[in-house]
């Protein structure tokens, strides 16, 4: 009767009763906790943008968005950005836009360059909790497009012990990755880098001054949906999240793989927290708990 209708009306007009539906149906147990979540985007171009909007649409509690570019008509061809956006620091336009989507998520943006000495502090300052040394977000995710800058998100996650996911687009624009790194029980990214075991290539080999990258809207929304999808799965605990997960669109090939950390890895940060982590799992403690 009416009742019914009522209630119908107003389940579709909330919109994250979609997103309860996850939890009717058995696949989250508690989906409001993404209200609590904290989740760091380095880089907000083609892939970091909208993985940062499918977070907004999540309802995710605050996002932290990371870059020093501005928005160009080069970057038309990817999602997110608009014409309109032109000039403006792809900081400011991203907060913008997300906030117009979603005026639920706090939205904090950062225009730096986390690769310089003062960069790099700002960048983990920003990530630490007001009150102590740990940090405050509960994932990093990071889609930005060169080795230095995954570089310094490797140290200063190691730094933190913070859990992060990395994300990469081949030059070529029909492949890309995805990988989850947990200081001490991963691979970071200095054990293996990730574009050399996928493709056998070296980003630095291939990245050439006026050399000019291909790029796919289509490519940078699977990586990005891909990187979404196991940042739900990694923060609300469902479903299983791959250490690496890569995307072959020529052969419409999703590899998974297994990355364990290298014991002559050249972090000395990361040999260390992973004898740390190795002395843990043998201790008579854990062995007692595991038996
Ligand atoms: P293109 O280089 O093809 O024009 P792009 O620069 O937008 O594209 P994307 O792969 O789409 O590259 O996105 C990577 C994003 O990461 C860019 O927006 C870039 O500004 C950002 N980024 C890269 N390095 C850093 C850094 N050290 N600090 C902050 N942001 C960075
Ligand atoms: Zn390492």
């Amino acid at each position: 009767g009416k009742i019914d209708k009522m209630s119908a009306e107003v389940v579709d007009s909330n919109p994250y009763s979609r997103l309860m539906a996850l939890q009717r149906m058995g696949i989250v147990q508690d989906y409001e906790r993404i209200r609590e979540k904290t989740v760091a985007v380095v880089g907000v171009g083609g892939v970091g943008s909208v993985a940062a909007e499918m977070l907004t649409r999540c309802g995710v509690g605050r996002l932290l968005i990371y870059d020093y570019d501005k928005v160009e008509l080069a970057n038309m061809n990817r999602l997110f950005f608009r014409p309109e956006h032109c000039g403006m620091t792809k900081t400011d336009a991203a907060r913008k836009t997300l906030q117009e989507i979603n005026p639920d998520v706090e939205v904090e943006s950062y225009t730096m360059n986390i690769t310089t000495l003062q960069g790099f502090e700002s960048f983990k300052s920003s990530l630490l909790s007001p009150d102590g040394p740990s940090s405050r977000v509960d994932l990093v995710l990071s889609c930005v497009d060169n080795y230095e800058a995954r570089i310094t998100i490797n140290q200063v996650c190691l730094e933190l012990r913070q859990t992060w996911m990395e994300s990469g687009v081949s030059e070529d624009a029909v492949a890309g990755h995805i990988q989850l790194l947990v200081p001490g029980s991963t691979a970071c990214f200095q054990c293996v880098p990730p574009l050399v075991v996928a493709s056998g290539i070296d980003e630095r080999t291939l990245k050439r001054e006026g050399v000019c990258a291909a790029s796919l809207p289509t490519t940078m929304g699977i990586v990005a949906g891909m990187l979404v999808q196991a940042a739900l799965k990694h923060m609300l605990g469902f479903g299983a999240v791959s250490k690496y997960l890569g995307y072959n669109s020529l052969k419409d090939f999703f590899p998974t793989m297994e990355i364990k950390p290298s014991v002559a890895c050249v972090n000395e940060l990361c040999r260390t927290l992973t004898a740390e982590e190795e002395a843990r799992r043998n201790s008579p403690e854990a062995i007692a708990a595991r038996a």
